[in-house]
């Protein structure tokens, strides 16, 4: 047994320390960024914030409202082949270059995949999604896209710590999602005592990332605009979520009325609500690692994401970075015991 004495931090656990800065306003400060991807060879440009591959998240319907803001969506892996060829029928071409195509490791998933893909030249990301990332099997599935896929942009998670990151790198993965037990809805911390505190793993994996040439996606945790900004000041690449999105226009799950309020179902891809609507049920060998929460029904996702993006325009205008970009240099994280004042309640 081993214990590592220096403590992991998560959001909660600091601030950024403000900069002097030339920066006049939070509009002169830019999002976007343009990346090169390690495999694929191909280019991206857009703001990198992600829409969570769960079915009330990564909907179509997310993914043409982002997409306008050139932000992106990891669409769930439920829909089928013939859903996929009427969503990019009907959309225009040029959003598709901000849609992610999520797959699991079966055989089943793999062929799904060949065929949304065959299909549609324009869909340029395939994002590869198991709970455990340290399996071999997991990074055997990541070669075997990578050959049958050469000049896709292949994201594949999650994992916490840096070794991993490198061996799915070397195994064709131009992106790496990291993340485990941080997400809004995950009891895997609860269920199994496995863990990483997200700013942590986001730092340490970002440097493995991107001393291969890679690069990461900061998976799960946000709960407001600035764990967003920290997740960015951190050194992730990309940032995905999930809660924040939930429970709009756009989003996936019931709609609801109680007391004269609407409200939105929210679950766990591994949840007993996810695993009844397509696996029939919890299967006796493993336990939920999900929850159900019921969120107030928060309308168009365009206000949300005007919230999010403002928030971190802002942190780079407090840090002195004109562009995202620079944020991971400009930041200084303090460590702090409090965070925002709830005297009258949390926002
Ligand atoms: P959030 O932004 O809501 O904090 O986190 C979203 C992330 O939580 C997802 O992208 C995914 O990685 C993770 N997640 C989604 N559903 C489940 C689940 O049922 N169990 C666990 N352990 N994680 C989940």
């Amino acid at each position: 047994m081993h214990i590592e004495q220096d403590l992991k931090l998560g959001f909660k656990d600091v601030l950024f320390r403000p900069k002097r800065s030339t920066l006049k306003s939070r509009s002169e400060v830019s999002l976007e960024r343009e990346f090169s991807f390690k495999h694929s060879g191909r280019k991206w440009s857009g703001v990198p914030v992600i829409a969570a591959n769960m079915d009330t998240v990564g909907t179509f319907e997310m993914a043409e409202a982002l997409a306008s803001h050139d932000v992106l969506t990891a669409v769930h892996k439920h829909y089928t082949v013939d859903q996929w060829r009427e969503f990019t029928s009907r959309v225009d071409k040029r959003l598709l270059k901000h849609v992610i195509v999520s797959t699991g490791t079966s055989d089943q998933d793999f062929e799904k995949t060949q065929a949304i893909l065959a299909q549609e030249p324009e869909l340029q990301f395939i994002c590869i999604d198991v709970a455990n990332g340290y399996s071999e099997h997991f990074a055997s599935f990541v070669q075997k896209m990578r050959q049958h896929c050469p000049n896709h942009t292949i994201i594949a998670g999650n994992v916490v710590t840096g070794e991993m990151v490198e061996q799915l790198i070397l195994s064709g993965a131009d992106i790496v999602k990291v993340g485990i037990g941080p997400g809004s809805v995950c009891t895997t911390r609860v269920k199994t005592g496995v863990g990483y505190p997200q700013l942590s793993a986001i730092i340490e994996c970002a440097d493995a990332a991107h001393g291969l040439g890679g690069q990461i996606v900061g998976d799960g945790g946000c709960t407001c605009p600035g764990d967003v900004a920290k997740a960015f000041g951190g050194g992730a690449d990309f940032v995905m979520l999930g809660g924040m999105l939930a429970a709009h226009s756009e989003s996936g799950g019931e709609r609801f009325e109680k007391d004269g309020r609407e409200y939105m179902r929210f679950y766990g891809m591994s949840s007993a609500t996810a695993m009844k609507q397509y696996a029939g049920g919890v299967a006796k060998y493993r336990a939920s690692e999900g929850k159900t929460v019921e969120l107030a029904f928060r309308g168009p996702v365009e206000n949300t994401l005007q919230d999010i993006l403002g928030g971190v325009r802002s942190t780079c205008t407090y840090v002195g970075a004109a562009r995202l970009k620079e944020l991971t240099k400009r930041t200084t994280f303090i460590q702090v015991r409090e965070q925002e004042n709830n005297v009258y309640g949390k926002e």
